[in-house]
């Protein structure tokens, strides 16, 4: 089978590497692609949120099978576009990924499957939205509706600083994603991201993870894209898992096959957990990264035959073979990320590592230049390792950090604090 992978970051490399593991693909293709990606696969060039350029690219290589990775080719609706040109697609349409691309859609779900989640107020004007922050009061959490690259959520302390959110998105400080803002609950609780494949209408958990969200050790410091993750999370527990897949998961799936938009690919839920029990937070249409690197270090090669099994709506006869086993994974990233940062520092000391089932560096921003490997972006390697134990993988992890010649990167040096 030959199959083409959209997306060039550190969830493709994983999920390149464990689809290669499988006898099945005979041929892989990864566009853009990235200089790790370039070592097990064939990298391409063309603009992936494009539909026409996808199409003929897929068609010129007689591409079987299409996976899309990142958000932005979903929002653009090339999934759409390549089924109606007869591909075979992992990916949902564009309808269905407003459970990521809209706030305000997705609590519309969660009224109308009555899944559990933060009480909220959907506002299109900045006095009424202010009138209810006053009438709530503080904590208070005030989201841009559209996607805002994880940066359009003020989880707010402090009634002026919920005001002051709500002055900037109607502002326009992110654009046409804050014409309509969300004002919701504060939720208390642990964090875990839940993660299953959907076919339209049956629903197949393949894993936990939780990540770190924050710059600094100690969960400290701006926002980033994820500084590290592993799986499983404790914290899900198998109880809670059940509660989340059968009051939050599948009651939202079969409200999006009534409305005529079933939803076909991965479905990644964020959850906040409190005294045993799950609410949902957001959705996500594609897989986290980096929670996509330790779920594909556990799941290996057969991650393309749920894959197919999503795509082609078989996974009532689809399982999971799960090893009892854990991973981690740290992302390294160019000193001064989520800031400003240079380009084109060279990473050395990545050969001295043995990349096999256990320890692989997955690269994230990172190009081949004079032969040396360089650093393209902020997040630029994600070093990951399976265990038997949390404490196996974390051990491993760190001894392939401490490998990496970068003096112009950095790390957090604390990944699993809360599991651990
Ligand atoms: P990202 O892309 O980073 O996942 P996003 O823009 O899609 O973010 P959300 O996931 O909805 O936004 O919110 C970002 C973060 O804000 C959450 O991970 C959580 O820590 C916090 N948060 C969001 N909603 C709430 C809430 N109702 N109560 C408490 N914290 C919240």
């Amino acid at each position: 089978m030959n199959i083409l992978i959209l997306g060039g970051g550190g969830r493709e490399h994983a999920l390149a590497w464990a689809v290669m593991q499988n006898p099945k693909c005979d041929k892989l293709i990864v566009a853009p692609g990235n200089a790790g990606i370039a070592k097990i696969a064939t990298c391409a060039s063309f603009d992936i949120e494009n539909s026409a350029d996808v199409i003929a690219f897929a068609e010129s290589e007689a591409m079987d099978f299409v996976i899309i990775g990142p958000e932005a080719p979903l929002a653009a609706g090339v999934s759409d576009d390549l089924r109606e040109a007869g591909f075979l697609v992992f990916g949902p349409s564009k309808a269905a990924a407003q459970l990521e691309a809209s706030k305000a859609f997705t609590k519309e779900i969660c009224v109308a499957a009555n899944a559990p989640t933060a009480g909220y107020g959907h506002f299109t004007d900045a006095a009424s939205a202010k009138a209810y922050i006053t009438a709530q009061g503080a904590p208070i959490v005030v989201k841009a509706d559209g996607l805002a690259a994880g940066k359009g959520v003020v989880v707010a302390m402090e009634l002026q600083d919920a005001l002051n959110a709500v002055d900037d998105m109607f502002g326009g400080a992110f654009g046409g994603a804050g014409a309509e803002v969300v004002i919701e609950e504060f939720m208390e609780g642990e964090e875990a991201s839940f993660f299953v494949l959907c076919d339209g209408e049956n629903v197949l958990p393949i894993g936990t993870a939780q990540d770190h969200k924050r710059v600094g050790e100690g969960d400290t410091g701006p926002n980033t894209g994820g500084m590290g993750a592993y799986s499983p999370a404790p914290v899900l527990t198998d109880d809670i898992a059940t509660q989340a897949l059968e009051q939050i998961v599948k009651p939202c799936v079969a409200e999006m096959a009534r409305r005529g938009t079933p939803y076909q690919g991965v479905l990644y839920a964020g959850l906040m957990i409190k005294d045993g029990a799950p609410r949902l937070v957001e959705y996500n249409a594609r897989f986290g990264d980096p929670e996509c690197q330790v779920l594909m270090m556990r799941l290996g090669g057969q991650i393309l035959d749920l894959l197919l099994a999503s795509a082609e709506a078989r996974l009532d006869n689809a399982q999971v073979n799960w090893a009892n086993d854990h991973a981690m994974t740290v992302v390294m990233a160019a000193n001064g990320y989520p800031g400003a940062y240079e380009k084109g520092t060279v990473i050395k000391g990545l050969n001295a590592i043995d990349d096999d089932n256990f320890n692989v560096v997955f690269h994230a921003g990172t190009a081949k230049r004079d032969g040396a490997i360089v650093a393209t972006g902020g997040r630029v390697l994600n070093v990951t390792a399976r265990g038997a134990t949390l404490a196996e993988a974390h051990k491993r992890v760190y001894e392939m950090v401490g490998s990496v010649d970068w003096p112009d990167g950095f790390y957090r040096n604390d990944i699993g604090w809360r599991a651990l």
